[in-house]
């Protein structure tokens, strides 16, 4: 309670301005995730590592625009780049030539990608990597991962966050409907698997082999909390697909260029026939792409949709080749993965003189503490050992001390930009050190 008192006392223009906001915008926020009690910030502005609200309180962001911000926030050589843009059209639905420019730097990043359409956001994208996959097969259904996240469109919108009571069989979970508004049919267009278990995800194929067109993974589980695959999982689900005659999708909206250049596809050197991206590779404009090999691709020049007025815009496109040329280079990962290590070990460290219970789960620039022994390997773990109470109560913590270290809820995880530096790993390393006493 009195991390809450704390809370609200800092942000009394905050509560002000939430309630005129809400009073206009449903639950006064952009996205509902985003509302939570007892009510977020409201943000003045950002600036390099920086957040500052309304009430002139600033936090050091490790949230990162949920994992769009590898590059940090008003990034210097980004800012240019849109600048040049703006005076010579930000908008034309004609063929320009940073279509291919901006496609050319995917490529160089995804081996498995011969070409690229883009889109708006990673849900666009997701969804068009689906359609198309199920275009190219013939077949109706989604086979998709318990716990995963890939958006809001319907298909999708199916057992992310199932309740402990609605789960299921753990080898054959539960269908359950995560919003009000999408039709039951939807249900039957899809079908769902656990995570980390090839054997129960063989069964399935086998017993949906004339309907399942597409699998989809996250192939990092950044929303159950950076899960990662046991080894050979990826690979293993790699045959299956050729085996039942499905196109393997990757999301990397969230791994992709952050927990290698190219993503997860490079990192477990696994090749999936469509990557979804979005977030990070355009710098915190907002922006996604689809891609992948060839004959799949080809689809879209002949059946399967794919269309929209903002699609591939000069704007974001300058954002994505500076990004992916100038920003993210060898260097850039070689300092965030060194942070990563060093913001990882320091949790461990003040974690074990404190006497609290705990582990990183990290990926390099990716990153959470999970507070338990137990190292969760799906999201039915998560469940079972994930204290959400004791974890908000960290978060909260954390940011009174100034740091938002993820964005707010226990599944999430910290973004290490480019702009980050030892000092800011130090001031975060800090904040938790000074709340780690009474954590304990
Ligand atoms: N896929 C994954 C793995 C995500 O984490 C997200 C968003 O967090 C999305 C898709 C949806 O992306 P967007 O919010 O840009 O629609």
């Amino acid at each position: 309670d009195d991390l809450e008192s704390t809370y609200i006392n800092r942000t009394a223009t905050s509560k002000e301005r939430y309630d005129e906001i809400q009073s206009h915008v449903p639950a006064g926020v952009a996205s509902t995730y985003r509302a939570w009690d007892p009510h977020p910030f409201v943000v003045d502005r950002a600036e390099g590592v920086h957040l500052h609200d309304v009430d002139d309180n600033s936090y050091l962001d490790f949230d990162m625009n949920n994992g769009a911000g590898m590059v940090g926030h008003t990034h210097p050589a980004v800012t240019e780049a849109i600048k040049s843009q703006l005076d010579n059209g930000t908008l034309f639905t004609h063929p320009h030539n940073l279509l291919a420019e901006a496609a050319k730097e995917l490529k160089k990043r995804w081996d498995p990608v011969d070409l690229v359409r883009f889109t708006n956001s990673g849900t666009e994208s997701t969804m068009h990597a689906i359609r198309t996959a199920r275009a190219y097969t013939g077949k109706d259904k989604l086979l998709k991962i318990e716990g995963s996240y890939h958006g809001v469109h319907d298909a999708v919108l199916i057992s992310k966050s199932t309740p402990k009571g609605k789960l299921g069989h753990p080898e054959r979970p539960a269908k359950v409907i995560e919003s009000d508004g999408v039709p039951e049919a939807i249900a039957d267009t899809v079908e769902i698997a656990p995570w980390n278990d090839l054997d129960a995800i063989e069964e399935i194929m086998r017993n949906h082999v004339n309907e399942i067109g597409a699998l989809i993974v996250e192939p990092i589980v950044m929303n159950v909390g950076v899960t990662q695959p046991y080894k050979e999982f990826l690979q293993g689900l790699r045959e299956l697909c050729d085996e039942y005659g499905i196109v393997y999708i990757f999301d990397e909206v969230k791994t992709g260029v952050k927990v290698a250049p190219g993503g997860a596809t490079e990192y477990y050197d696994v090749e999936p026939d469509l990557v979804a991206m979005a977030k990070s590779i355009g710098g915190n404009y907002p922006v996604g792409a689809f891609g992948g090999r060839e004959e799949v691709m080809r689809t879209i020049e002949n059946g399967a949709a794919h269309f929209g007025t903002y699609n591939g815009n000069p704007l974001v496109l300058r954002a994505v080749t500076t990004v992916l040329r100038d920003v993210l280079t060898d260097d850039a990962y070689q300092h965030v993965n060194d942070l990563g290590e060093k913001l990882a070990a320091g949790y461990e460290e003040i974690m074990t003189d404190a006497g609290i219970t705990g582990h990183v789960k990290n990926v390099n620039s990716q990153g959470i503490v999970h507070f338990t022994d137990e190292r969760v390997n799906n999201y039915r773990e998560y469940l079972e050992h994930i204290d959400e109470e004791f974890h908000e109560n960290y978060w909260f913590a954390m940011l009174n001390q100034g740091v938002l270290p993820h964005p707010h809820h226990a599944s999430q995880q910290w973004t290490i930009s480019v702009q980050h530096e030892e000092e800011h790993i130090d001031e975060h390393l800090e904040a938790f050190k000074n709340i780690a006493p009474r954590l304990a």
